[in-house]
């Protein structure tokens, strides 16, 4: 056998488990196209500058994580570039927003996309070198009303309602507010103050975090650190009226499409550009890696890379964490199993238990059909694993109109009148 292996942090995606990423994707571009969304498609790799203007030198991404090399210049005339395989795409379709002008129409430009990225990270589950990201973004000239609060609360109404129809369970949404352009440097400034003193007492990571970027200092999750970060100063107590007016809409309006959140001071996110607006979606079900999504608002962006004042609100879902959420649930639940196994008893009835099947999966039923040449006992066995309810179709049934239907969790066995099971396979 061949030792080539995937390289480690990537993997292959083989079916049947791709069905289920394209099941995620199209549940993706459907909910986003309900609320106006275009797709974007950006390359995978960009000059190295965009991200270390954009997401921050000093962050863990930037610093250490991005697959960067030297491109040979091919003539003479040429330099040689730094380029990077993209670790996050938002900075890349701001980079495209500038170079295209797309904010010229002085209408808001909604882009969502779908793709791969890529982070030298440490392997483990849920956490990988290439992973997926779904991705939008809403931005837009001022004029346009991109600063809205409205805007934030709408991605997150529509970020609910892609979970919820993706059928996600017990997701949890955390907010919080890292204030505008001018309220985060005096909080960063405070910050680095209190830990002049405490960071000594705190893990080695936290030690680096406080000289190069305090904010990372709220994410540390090592249990000796934690009574000393909770009685570091609140980003709360530093924002603004305006930051505070935004922050208090956005909440009022997720409040009013009845989208439940929880307030979370230390939730800064690992990313610069972040202001005002933070937020996460976990899943208690991922373990360790629980972020299924994050996002935030990001109003000095494309100013930072060189383009016009163009405030926005953007997420990335991480598609590798919805799947093995969905995975763990399919798992978990008896579900997967269809609503009925029609069992033709006899090969005779193949033909008419066809029919039959064909009438209950038109009004949606999941249905799966046996054969008349398996004995009674295997109809059994099989249906036992397949669906949650058998139903017997012999010659019998089929000049009496009634049906027996067992269900295999109660063992309870009832005639059904033919005209009446749709009825009661539904129920
Ligand atoms: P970020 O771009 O860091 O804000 O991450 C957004 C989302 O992408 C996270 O909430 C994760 O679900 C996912 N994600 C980030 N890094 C990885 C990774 N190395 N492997 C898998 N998913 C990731």
């Amino acid at each position: 056998m061949s030792t080539l292996k995937a390289v480690r942090g990537t993997r292959d995606l083989l079916p049947p488990e791709t069905e289920l990423w394209n099941r995620v994707e199209e549940t993706a571009r459907r909910v986003f196209a309900r609320y106006n969304f275009g797709e974007i498609r950006t390359p995978i790799f960009e000059d190295t500058s965009l991200f270390a203007r954009s997401v921050g030198e000093e962050t863990d991404i930037v610093s250490k994580e991005m697959y960067t090399w030297e491109d040979r210049a091919r003539a003479q005339s040429e330099k040689a570039q730094s380029l990077t395989l993209r670790p996050e795409n938002t900075a890349g379709v701001v980079r495209a927003y500038i170079e295209h002008k797309l904010g010229d129409k002085g209408l808001l430009q909604k882009l969502f996309y779908i793709g791969p990225q890529f982070r030298r990270e440490r392997p483990q589950k849920g956490r990988y070198r290439q992973f997926w990201q779904i991705g939008a973004e809403v931005i837009g000239p001022p004029s346009a009303g991109s600063e809205s609060p409205l805007r934030d609360a709408e991605v997150l109404e529509m970020l609910a309602s892609f979970l919820n129809e993706l059928g996600i369970k017990d997701w949890k949404l955390t907010l919080n507010s890292v204030g505008s352009a001018s309220d985060r440097p005096r909080y960063i400034a405070a910050l680095r103050e209190a830990l002049k003193d405490k960071a000594p007492k705190m893990c080695v990571d936290c030690q680096r975090r406080a000289e190069t970027n305090p904010l990372r200092v709220l994410d540390c999750k090592v249990p000796e650190d934690q009574p000393i970060i909770e009685a570091l100063p609140k980003i709360a107590e530093y924002l603004d009226d305006d930051s505070k007016t935004h922050f208090a809409a956005v909440c009022a309006a997720l409040d009013a499409c009845g989208v439940p959140y929880e307030v979370n001071p230390r939730l800064v996110r690992g990313l610069d550009y972040y202001t005002r607006t933070t937020f996460e979606f976990s899943h208690g079900g991922l373990g360790a890696q629980n972020a299924l999504l994050g996002g935030g608002r990001y109003d000095g962006l494309s100013e930072a890379i060189g383009g016009p004042k163009a405030p926005g609100i953007g997420f990335a879902i991480g598609e590798d964490r919805l799947i093995l959420t969905l995975q763990a649930q399919a798992e978990a639940a008896p579900g997967g199993l269809a609503d009925a196994y029609v069992a033709p008893l006899g090969e005779a009835m193949n033909a008419p238990a066809l029919e039959l099947a064909r009438e209950l999966r038109r009004t949606g039923l999941r249905i799966e059909l046996g054969d008349g040449s398996f004995r009674l006992k295997k109809s059994f066995e099989v249906g036992n694993k397949l669906a949650s309810r058998i139903v017997l179709f012999g010659e019998d049934e089929q000049k009496s109109g009634i049906l027996t239907v067992k269900d295999f969790a109660t063992g309870e066995q009832v005639k059904v009148a033919r005209a009446d099971l749709i009825h009661h396979l539904r129920g």
